[in-house]
């Protein structure tokens, strides 16, 4: 870590920090400019003090990959930061692309523009699964508009299951949520799952974080029901429904039986014309049976409604529910406490990209290549090899 970062995350002034080190502020500032290399017993000095945080590596080491946002750049991140806070679309839908873009330079730029983030504990945020045909986007669509006709500003991150089943994305030439898509107050962004865990974005958190400063307060996240996926957005909303089709069980559903537990509330879609019947059927079968499955994140039974995403029928009892969830989430402070935990997941989950990320360039160092070579001549275990490229790894 830099000097200047320890200094400024522990909030230590030059001038004391200089007092500690026996030494004049304006030669701190030298050593952190660059403009002269510490001496030996005050490299180790510094080293003790901070803990180990700060090496001598960190005043010499000039990391080619190691972008800083200049002064410009944090004046226009500034201004871009207002223009989300307005409401402007064009600067979220950016703000969106540079989240999600694996350039390492857009990273660090994206992470400074989060970092002026004012954060935003009024939005509900909505995981939505079920599989393809089930109806989401229809029910999105629908009751997003009902949304929006009570005053809220609907936005909808559709993970995009790209790849996965066709080679391409299996919304295809469908254009979904029509209506949902020209409305002003609302908001849809198919989000690249580039393959990461098969369905999820890398940044799907991120961008809901985008949504919820650009003002939108029901945030829908989107998947496929078809497995991992869910679990990662199960841990990065506030409630998750799960839809089903009006037919009988999780086999006939084509959904597996651990989506369906994630649920906080399921909605059997499709209770219209001929079946409506089943789906009433359904419902109950599902209400007899969310007794022997887990309980929804209110530690009650999951809630069974039905509803016709086409008749925009129902959605009274969706909504109703959805409140109530809420409404007694917040009042036991379990909302804000998941949300904070949510948040150091997440923190974690962003350590594990990176460490990722590192471990995946390693592989082009020339040492590793040789590393590899001994292993594979049997002139060095893969043990000694795990040893010697994590030791690499924590003096990086
Ligand atoms: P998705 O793949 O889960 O997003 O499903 P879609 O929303 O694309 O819907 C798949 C099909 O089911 C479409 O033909 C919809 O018109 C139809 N559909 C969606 N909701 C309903 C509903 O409530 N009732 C009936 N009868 N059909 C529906």
């Amino acid at each position: 870590m830099k000097l200047k970062d320890y200094l400024r995350f522990r909030k230590i002034t030059n001038k004391t920090f200089a007092n500690y080190l026996s030494i004049s502020p304006v030669s701190l500032s030298r050593y952190q400019n660059g403009d002269r290399f510490p001496e030996k017993e005050i490299l180790i000095k510094i080293y003790n003090l901070t803990e180990g945080l700060v090496t001598p590596n960190d005043f010499c080491l000039q990391d080619e990959k190691n972008y800083e946002v200049n002064d410009n750049e944090k004046k226009e991140l500034k201004k871009f930061h207002r223009s989300i806070l307005s409401g402007s679309r064009k600067y979220l839908g950016k703000a969106i692309t540079l989240i999600e873009s694996s350039r390492e330079k857009d990273q660090i730029t994206s992470e400074k523009l989060l970092e002026l983030f004012k954060g935003n504990d009024k939005s509900i945020r909505i995981g939505i699964t079920g599989v393809p045909g089930v109806g989401k986007s229809t029910f999105i669509e629908s009751f997003g508009i009902q949304l929006i006709d009570k005053g809220y500003k609907v936005a909808v991150l559709a993970v995009d299951p790209s790849s996965r089943f066709s080679g391409g994305s299996i919304l295809g030439d469908k254009t979904r949520m029509e209506k949902l898509s020209v409305n002003k107050n609302a908001f849809i962004r198919p989000s690249p799952s580039s393959g990461h865990l098969g369905g999820v974005a890398k940044r799907t958190f991120e961008s809901i974080l985008c949504l919820e400063e650009a003002g939108f307060n029901i945030i829908f996240v989107e998947t496929m029901g078809v497995g991992q996926a869910e679990t990662e957005v199960y841990d990065m909303v506030d409630i998750f429904l799960v839809l089903l089709l009006p037919a009988g069980g999780d086999e006939l559903q084509g959904i597996k039986k651990g989506i369906i537990e994630m649920a906080d509330l399921i909605i059997v879609n499709k209770a219209d014309g001929e079946l409506k019947k089943s789906a009433e059927i359904t419902q109950m079968d599902y209400k007899n049976a969310t007794h022997i499955i887990n309980k929804s994140r209110i530690n009650q039974d999951i809630g069974v409604v039905v509803c016709s995403s086409l008749n925009q029928s129902g959605f009274e009892n969706v909504w109703k529910y959805i409140l109530k969830f809420i409404d007694i989430r917040k009042k036991n402070n379990d909302f804000m406490n998941e949300r904070n935990s949510q948040k150091i997941k997440r923190m974690w989950g962003l350590i594990d990209l990176k460490v990722k990320g590192f471990v995946e360039n390693l592989s082009s160092r020339k040492f590793v290549e040789e590393l590899i070579q001994s292993v594979k001549t049997n002139n060095l275990t893969m043990y000694g090899a795990v040893k010697m490229i994590s030791s690499y790894i924590i003096k990086k």
